[in-house]
């Protein structure tokens, strides 16, 4: 109790010192002094993302060494007969609209379980007959994930482009590649859980037990309470990756055959590529590290003379050098409008593959390039609306408007790889098309990209394209209703069931006042 006071006091000061944070002040646990911290770094640190365009402080952060500290921290505050506070989980925090913040609440920053936290929380098990997977806690980092996984020949099935992500800040939005095509989003290889939900339970939960709290926190936005285990599904992996891109000029061959590359013909895997994914190249300047430096001016005479070139990207896993090529044979026979000699192609290690990312990130960071705002949009496109897409986003908006440099990603996917009693949401069509806006700016002028991205969002609403955001942000009630569709009965009735109090992850939209 006393502790309890002199927490309690600690707040007040602090809010009125004012490293103006706090606007009012909360009581928090006892048995959890010396791991909550309110000093300006550690506030400061839990009130940036990747975005750097939200800033909002937390009044404190909890440093978890054990499951048990944030059972602790919530059921406190949903105990508290007084103002309960919010608490956040924070993962990498490589979200880019403040997802993971909690003004004048408790960020949970849960790396700290890696630092702090007694043992492996990366643990293989299973075998040939009845599948393998591995228990991983919520914090750690796909890389750790595929590093310790790998060390068994085993590896995740399916992946996001860049592995620096926590399994439950992924798993919290869907967590989607290349492999998506071929075995759903992450999301939907998962096993069980284990969930800390608004209440301060830990509970288990899979699609037998307690499966209504699995299907809520899988794409739940962090809604219905902190994943801090997750039994994921492995397979025995290959070595190496044959990695090819291919060019186009034309948006309807592209995307024809983008389709029917990933087509599966009955339940087999085995006629799909790996991965596949594509892209948008705009910029002449852009950087073609990819390709033999012999042909990149031909590349960059292509960019100029159509405008926007497209390229499919494909990956095929391989330990076995000579099948690899009558698979890729295979996969290839039906393209036929790619432009005739422009096919590419690399060969790396699986690590390296899937790793990719990471070696652009060491760059950009040398340059000073990673810490700057991220003005970032991404749509789920049904099939149903790619041409006017093409035409009124990229060809319209994007370049006429000379928004070349950006990074731009359009693949598909298909609905039946989704499970539609999870929270995630996704267009309303068979078949639809991630588009990844993903621009990088500066300080000043991130408005300039987010309004770029604001008419991206009117063209559609104008034009009757049914998309749905992807690790998006909407200002009001009326938004997440339409965001949420015939999900969000379901989605409140979750809300009430599993934090009845409203306290988890607030987002900057106030998310909990619009429920
Ligand atoms: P945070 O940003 O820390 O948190 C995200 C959300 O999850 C917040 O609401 C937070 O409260 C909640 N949360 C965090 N941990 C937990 C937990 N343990 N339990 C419950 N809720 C939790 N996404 C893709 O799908 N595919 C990609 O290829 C992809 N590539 C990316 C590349 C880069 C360079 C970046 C910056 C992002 C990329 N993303 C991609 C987006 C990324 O998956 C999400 O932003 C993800 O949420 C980031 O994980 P994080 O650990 O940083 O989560």
């Amino acid at each position: 109790m006393a502790i309890s006071i002199q927490i309690f006091i600690y707040f007040i000061i602090f809010s009125i010192t004012g490293y103006g944070i706090s606007t009012w002040a909360i009581s928090l646990p006892p048995q959890l002094s010396g791991r909550i911290h309110s000093d300006p770094d550690a506030i400061k640190a839990a009130s940036t993302d990747y975005g750097h365009i939200i800033s909002v402080n937390p009044a404190a952060v909890l440093s978890p060494s054990s499951v048990d500290d944030i059972k602790t921290l919530i059921s406190f505050s949903f105990k508290s007969n007084s103002t309960p506070y919010t608490v956040a989980a924070k993962g990498n925090a490589h979200s880019t609209w403040g997802q993971a913040m909690a003004a004048s609440g408790v960020v949970v920053d849960m790396l700290s379980l890696k630092k702090n936290g007694n043992g492996s929380r990366i643990i293989v098990s299973g075998n040939k007959g009845s599948g393998f997977y591995a228990d991983v806690g919520g914090e750690q980092l796909w890389i750790d994930v595929l590093n310790e996984t790998l060390k068994q020949g085993l590896s995740p099935v399916s992946w996001t482009d860049y592995l620096y992500l926590t399994v439950g800040g992924t798993l919290s939005n869907a967590g989607i590649s290349g492999q998506t095509h071929r075995r759903g989003p992450q999301i939907a290889n998962v096993k069980e859980l284990d969930v800390v939900t608004g209440k301060g339970d830990l509970v288990t939960c899979s699609p037998r037990q307690n499966s209504e709290l699995f299907f809520a926190v899988l794409g739940g936005l962090g809604q219905f309470g902190i994943i801090t285990r997750a039994r994921i599904v492995l397979e025995p992996t290959k070595k190496r990756v044959r990695w090819l891109r291919i060019l186009y000029n034309d948006f309807a061959a592209f995307s024809k055959d983008q389709e029917s590359l990933i087509a599966m013909t009955g339940a087999s895997y085995q006629n799909v590529p790996d991965y596949a994914e594509g892209q948008l190249l705009m910029d002449p300047n852009t950087n073609l590290d990819f390709f033999p430096p012999s042909d990149r001016p031909k590349i960059i005479s292509l960019i100029k003379q159509y405008g926007i070139i497209y390229f499919i990207e494909v990956a095929e896993y391989y330990d076995d050098s000579s099948t690899v090529d009558k698979e890729l044979k295979c996969l290839f026979k039906n393209l036929n409008g790619f432009i005739p000699g422009f096919m590419y192609e690399a060969d790396v290690t699986y690590l390296d593959f899937l790793n990719r990312v990471h070696r652009d990130e060491l760059v950009l960071r040398e340059k000073g390039l990673w810490e700057i705002p991220h003005p970032w949009l991404n749509l789920f496109v049904p099939k149903s609306g790619i041409f006017d897409f093409n035409n009124g986003v990229f060809k319209d908006i994007l370049l006429k408007n000379n928004f070349t440099s950006s990074l731009v990603l359009f693949y598909p996917m298909f609905r039946n790889k989704w499970d539609d009693r999870m929270s995630a949401v996704i267009p309303d069509e068979d078949v639809f098309y991630p588009a990844g806006f993903l621009d990088s700016s500066g300080f000043d002028n991130w408005q300039v990209f987010d309004n770029k991205n604001k008419e991206i969002l009117q063209f559609c609403a104008r034009t009757g394209i049914k998309i749905k955001q992807y690790l998006g942000h909407h200002g009001s009630k009326e938004e997440w209703i339409d965001h949420f569709g015939s999900k969000w009965n379901t989605f409140k009735q979750r809300k009430a069931q599993f934090d009845p109090k409203m306290l988890l992850s607030p987002r900057t939209e106030n998310f909990q006042l619009t429920v």
